[in-house]
């Protein structure tokens, strides 16, 4: 496992970063059903968007992206961007956000049962 990307200081909860946080608006402005956005972050600088209903379902297409770039990595273009090489994921509430109980909810529905691409 790569060391050298430990963060020197842990954020107890992980929040969009200023780049990502257009994409979110952009997602969600797409997606009336969406209270949020899935946000999964890759080892490799790729990340995954979709937007999340209030059932845990997708409200929106899956989308891929690399910031600065016109396109994903090669190793994404292959691998789809495989759970292995997660290094963070986590859903962006939309304002209101929904209670903790529901966000519990959600959480485990969106990254309980990952489908396993093929
Ligand atoms: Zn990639």
């Amino acid at each position: 496992m790569a060391k050298s990307k430990q963060l020197s200081k842990k954020n107890t909860a992980l929040i969009a970063e200023k780049n990502e946080t257009a994409m979110i608006s952009g997602i969600l402005e797409g997606s009336p059903d969406g209270i949020g956005v899935v946000i999964v972050r890759l080892e490799c600088g790729c990340k995954k968007m979709a937007a999340v209903s209030k059932d845990g379902e997708a409200a929106s297409k899956l989308i891929m992206y690399r910031d600065q770039a016109d396109s994903i990595c090669s190793k994404c273009k292959e691998d789809n961007g495989h759970f292995m090489r997660v290094t963070e994921e986590f859903i962006h509430w939309q304002k209101p956000e929904p209670s903790d109980s529901e966000k519990e909810k959600i959480n485990s529905k969106v990254f309980g049962t990952m489908p396993s691409t093929s």
